[in-house]
């Protein structure tokens, strides 16, 4: 009965999760201030009515699969077989920061791999072309996947804390940070500054360019939160760098956006 109970509870709170870290977005981007944002749209229509629909309803699906994920991780029989933690002292506040940071490396590394696998022609229909259907996504598109897929991306967290000692609060602070960076992913309008995209560490990170592309091109730009492993298996787009600085640099024109 407990579980029961504890699964819906998961339930709401990655949909509550969900509808304001998405929803703010979507409000402020698409409702609110559209015009002022339009010279860093990404690509030049926005999306249908009938894609919200659908991003939003294959993202309510999606939380069934990872409500259910949690449960089996926090069960009496399968907890014990983690390393998560519950004393801070028992690594200290360094680790516990470091722990945040591996765990967004690891998702980086498992979803870059397991996304290429699913583009494979005999996975892509089955995994992977539901999130596909956003051609030009929005921030509701962020967890809108087929359930096989769902089952993939709910997998990292079994990696993450099979692999590494982590404290629940440093798994919660990685359940925060990874939708807003998600949802950075599927916003349609590029908001990293020119100063960011060109810095040595900004050089690395993942945009929303760069994961926009991907939506529209299907080929090339795996990534999540950084380009290391697109750098490294020679999978960013080649039109990436010039896309991107047309959307960082006022001087240019809309026109030359479009490439
Ligand atoms: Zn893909
Ligand atoms: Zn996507």
């Amino acid at each position: 009965m407990m579980e029961h109970n504890t699964y819906w509870y998961f339930y709401a709170l990655l949909t509550a999760r969900y509808v304001v870290i998405a929803g703010l977005a979507f409000l402020v981007f698409y409702r609110l201030f559209p015009a002022r944002f339009a010279r860093l749209k990404i690509q030049r229509l926005s999306p249908k009515r009938q894609d919200y629909v659908r991003e939003v309803g294959y993202s309510l699906l999606t939380f069934f699969i990872f409500a259910a994920v949690g449960i089996v991780l926090i069960s009496p029989a399968v907890r014990p077989y983690t390393q998560l933690y519950s004393n801070i002292s028992d690594f200290g506040w360094a680790y516990f920061a470091l722990s945040v940071v591996l765990a967004l490396l690891i998702h980086d590394t498992y979803f870059y791999w397991t996304h290429r696998l699913m583009h494979h022609p005999r996975l892509f229909k089955l995994f992977h072309l539901t999130h596909h259907r956003s051609v030009n996504p929005s921030p509701w598109g962020a967890f809108a996947f087929s359930p096989l897929e769902a089952v993939i991306e709910a997998g990292v967290i079994v990696v993450i804390v099979l692999l590494i000692p982590i404290h629940e609060f440093a798994i919660l602070l990685f359940l925060l940070l990874m939708p807003v960076y998600n949802v950075y992913g599927h916003l349609g309008y590029e908001i990293y500054p020119k100063w960011v995209v060109n810095s040595k560490i900004g050089r690395w990170l993942n945009t929303s360019t760069n994961h926009n592309m991907h939506h529209r091109y299907f080929k090339g730009n795996y990534g999540l939160y950084f380009r290391f492993w697109d750098e490294a298996m020679k999978t960013t787009h080649p039109h990436y760098d010039k896309t991107l600085a047309s959307l960082v640099d006022s001087e240019q024109t809309a026109a030359a956006r479009q490439v």
